[in-house]
């Protein structure tokens, strides 16, 4: 058996069938370290079943634009090559997944499914919609975190503090290498033809703007090597230097991570494979890969509104709403954010940074959230303007980061209170002058002017 079965988890309670096994490819965009295809490659072996990999390919998803697109399918194309090497087919099918993922399970006469998790709604209604329709049953298996999410708690946890010691205390049991996918007699292969990535282009309906951005190259290879770029030369110093925009001291993996071109447990395999002589610098890492990145999904998978204003703690949600009608010294629309014209150089240059490159450097995507709340007219519209923003341009946007960063920064979530200030109420503060002792914010404007 490749894959720990505490990550595999039934959908639909439903027979298996003789037939092909399917890995519905949807997160985890990859031929390795891939626990949902390991588990797939499982089932097809103990019956000598072909293995077959699909991706549902939506015309349109929420907040994404060409340049999240374009990501993905450039992506896609090398697991693609990827996994016909190894003898598996991938098929891409064009449409809504809740119905042409069923149509292709139908079509091919699958005997079993296995999916990976995903705690967004959109992909939670697809499913559903899959686990219904399919007359066989539908795995779904977590190859995303490192400790599966439902079996790190069971419920949604208050704070960081409280989930640290529930991850580290089954981290040995997961943090395991991975095995290798083993080859398939490529005799389904010859029936699949490669895929059409023009016709696959030509199917969306997208946003061009914001388009790709040209200095990241996606991809498992590309993923790959800026993991190793990053634990030999910059992983020394990364504890010192991470709150500083310029030292670019951080890895620049999450876009990677968010299409699933690699798999966090590889980065976390790896870094502490150089932990050596570096602990404070592996240990600060691997505080937000495991604890705060898997946190998101926790918060995300058990609160089913987990991006509204009511979704805040009942503290934060209190503290907001009595200092909503605060006086604000200045005022933004969305499109006002959007065009980066607020009186400020230092937000204006977070703001540039976002739209030209798909990123902005975590410090500054703190600051750049709690202005939004300190010059919008409510809570309410901040946070909507926050993570429209984050999800249009971020190239790591639509993820449960994106959520919990905006409601962290915005409403107090997995924070505590603060000294009451204006607008704020006890939400935490920063400022400009805070950023100025911190790093060098002229060199950082300069930089996205
Ligand atoms: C307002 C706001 C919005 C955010 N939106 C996103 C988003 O859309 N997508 C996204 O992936 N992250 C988001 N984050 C979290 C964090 O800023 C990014 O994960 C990080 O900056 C990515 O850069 P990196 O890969 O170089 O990080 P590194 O410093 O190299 O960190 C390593 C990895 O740890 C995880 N991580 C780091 N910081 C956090 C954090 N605060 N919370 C959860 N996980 C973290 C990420 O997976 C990251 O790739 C947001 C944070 C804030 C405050």
């Amino acid at each position: 058996m490749l894959v720990h079965p505490a990550r595999v988890r039934p959908l639909a309670e439903k027979p298996r069938r003789a037939g092909p096994v399917v890995y519905w490819m949807s997160r985890d965009q990859r031929a390795e370290d891939n626990w949902a295809l390991l588990a797939a490659a499982d089932l097809a072996r103990e019956t000598g079943a072909p293995l077959h990999v699909a991706f549902a390919l939506a015309p349109g998803y929420p907040g994404a634009s060409l340049r999240h697109y374009d990501f993905m399918l450039r992506g896609l194309a090398e697991t693609e090559a990827a996994l016909r090497a190894r003898g598996v087919p991938f098929h891409l099918l064009l449409g809504d997944p809740a119905a042409v993922a069923p149509e292709f399970l139908r079509a091919i006469a699958a005997g079993a499914c296995v999916t990976d998790f995903d705690p967004m709604r959109v992909k939670t209604l697809w499913k559903r919609a899959v686990a219904e329709a399919f007359a066989g049953p539908l795995l779904e298996v977590d190859a995303h975190n490192v400790v599966p999410c439902v079996v790190a708690s069971p419920r949604r946890e208050y704070a960081a503090a409280t989930f640290r010691p529930k991850i580290h205390k089954r981290l040995q049991e997961f943090l395991e290498p991975f095995p290798e996918l083993p080859a398939f007699p490529d005799v389904a292969l010859v029936a699949t033809p490669p895929v059409d990535w023009g016709a696959a282009r030509a199917s969306l309906s997208v946003d061009a703007f914001p388009g790709p951005v040209p200095d990241i190259v996606p991809g498992p290879a590309a993923a790959r090597a800026a993991l190793d770029a990053f634990t030999a030369e910059r992983l020394p110093g990364y504890a010192a230097r991470r709150n500083d925009p310029n030292a670019g001291a951080v890895s620049g993996l999450s876009p990677y991570f968010h299409f699933g071109q690699l798999a966090p447990q590889r980065a976390a395999l790896e870094v502490l494979a150089a932990r050596a002589g570096h602990v404070a610098d592996a240990d600060a890492y691997l505080e937000e890969l495991l604890v705060r990145r898997e946190l998101s999904d926790n918060y995300c998978h058990y609160t089913p509104n987990y991006d509204r204003y009511d979704a805040l703690p009942d503290w934060a949600r209190k503290t907001l709403d009595a200092h909503a009608g605060d006086e604000r010294e200045h005022r933004y629309t969305p499109a006002q954010f959007e065009a980066a014209a607020s009186h400020e150089a230092l937000w204006n240059a977070a703001q540039r940074e976002l739209v030209a490159t798909g990123r902005i450097h975590g410090y500054m995507r703190m600051y750049w959230a709690k202005k939004i709340l300190e010059w919008s007219p409510s809570p309410r519209q901040a946070l909507d303007t926050a993570l429209s923003l984050n999800d249009r341009y971020a190239l790591d946007g639509r993820d449960p980061n994106g959520v919990v960063g905006v409601l962290w920064s915005v409403g107090g979530l997995h924070d505590r209170p603060w000294a009451t200030r204006p607008v704020y109420g006890q939400i935490r503060y920063m400022n400009e002058r805070g950023c100025r002792r911190k790093f060098d914010a002229n060199a950082y404007i300069a930089r996205h002017s």
